[in-house]
């Protein structure tokens, strides 16, 4: 069942001293449903007791979690995923996942501890992508398989996986609107003699350049016509507000594994 939650939410963020993390940290510090009392870093990472300034907060960037906390917000790499999943659900608290790049067996542990403890995991947290999302399914759906369909995402050049979560769960939005898998349909940059662009395919591809924080392009080219359906991250703000938002829904929550779609279609209680 899940119970409404009115206190001000002690917040746990690994990865802090991260890009996104960072981010999180600056904003969680300026919301007044938060209270950030740990700043979690890897174990022998450089940034470790140094503080992480902002407008209400000084959190000191520490590799262990020894103070009272309501869940926990994940921006790490898949490794670090499962690290911080052990210790939520040792501590049965909640998790907001954002760190991206799971193998199965990582996904199988999430889903394993989602039976004990809520956890929202997201690709991405920007409520302009999740929008894009839900519909690309219905232009998928609409459009059908004489279209083609090629992915294109672009990310800075630190990007460690590929390719993008976001670029595989808009696949995966495309698949399922038309009856397809991925595993059967999708088709990772192209390279050689190709042969012709059998029907059905689902073309993903992976840009790394510069300081792009986060682009992506659908495009459906079919009979006398192409449709491009384009986000484009300019900040991690944007996944930072998605996530705190996850944050507050997910306290209180039933063990469970939700998607930000569960998070944004319940009302917004600070909107
Ligand atoms: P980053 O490399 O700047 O930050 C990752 C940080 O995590 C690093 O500082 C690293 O030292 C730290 N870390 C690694 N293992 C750790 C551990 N066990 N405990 C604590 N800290 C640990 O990368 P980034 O660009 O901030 O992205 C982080 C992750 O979030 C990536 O997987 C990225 O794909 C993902 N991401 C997701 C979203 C989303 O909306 N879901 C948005 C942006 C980035």
């Amino acid at each position: 069942m899940s119970v409404p939650h009115s206190e001000i939410i002690r917040l746990a963020i690994a990865g802090a001293a991260g890009r996104t993390g960072r981010c999180v940290l600056g904003r969680a510090a300026v919301d007044e449903r938060f209270t950030v009392v740990a700043a979690l870093v890897a174990p022998g990472c450089a940034a470790f007791g140094e503080i992480g300034r902002d407008a209400r907060h000084e959190s000191a960037f520490t590799d262990s979690l020894d103070v009272e906390c309501d869940m926990l917000i994940d921006f790490t790499v898949a490794a670090g995923t499962v690290a911080w999943l052990d210790v939520c659900v040792a501590r049965a608290m909640p998790m907001v996942i954002g760190a991206t790049g799971h193998d199965a067996a990582q996904r199988l542990r999430i889903e394993r501890a989602s039976r004990t403890i809520p956890i929202v995991v997201a690709a991405n947290f920007s409520v302009g992508v999740q929008a894009v999302m839900k519909w690309v399914g219905q232009l998928a759906r609409d459009l059908g398989t004489a279209y083609d369909v090629e992915i294109v995402e672009t990310h800075h050049r630190r990007k460690r996986d590929a390719p993008s979560g976001t670029a595989l769960s808009i696949a995966v939005a495309v698949a399922d609107a038309t009856g397809r898998t991925l595993e059967h349909s999708a088709v990772y940059g192209r390279f050689g003699a190709t042969g012709e662009r059998p029907a059905g395919e689902i073309g993903i591809h992976s840009v790394r350049m510069g300081e792009i924080v986060s682009r992506h392009e659908i495009h459906f080219s079919g009979p006398g016509e192409t449709i491009t359906v384009r986000h484009e991250g300019h900040s991690r703000d944007t996944f930072a507000l998605g996530a705190l938002r996850a944050a507050a829904w997910v306290v209180g929550k039933s063990p469970g594994l939700y998607t930000m779609r569960d998070v944004l279609d319940s009302p917004d209680p600070s909107a």
